[in-house]
């Protein structure tokens, strides 16, 4: 069975409101693709389990979300749906 997540494919969109400010929080992709270029002789598989998420296991994808406005981030985790 696989998984992937709708947010990723486009499927469907975020739609999360900035705690400081009340804009909408911008989809920034996943975490995943930000840790890569700093690590890029790591598997994905192993990014995954050293990034602070049980991600694999879960099936989650944890997403970087921020607000244009005044720059406020916020790690979501997205739950990834059966395929
Ligand atoms: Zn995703
Ligand atoms: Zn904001």
């Amino acid at each position: 069975m696989s998984s992937l997540c709708p947010y990723c494919n486009g499927m469907t969109t975020l739609n999360l409101q900035c705690p400081q400010c009340g804009n909408r929080l911008f989809d920034g992709g996943r975490l995943d693709d930000y840790l890569g270029p700093y690590s890029p002789y790591r598997a994905i598989d192993d990014l995954k389990l050293t990034n602070g998420y049980p991600d694999l296991d879960r099936r989650l994808c944890v997403h970087q979300t921020y607000c244009e406005s005044c720059g406020y981030r916020q790690e979501v985790q997205a739950e990834e749906w059966l395929t």
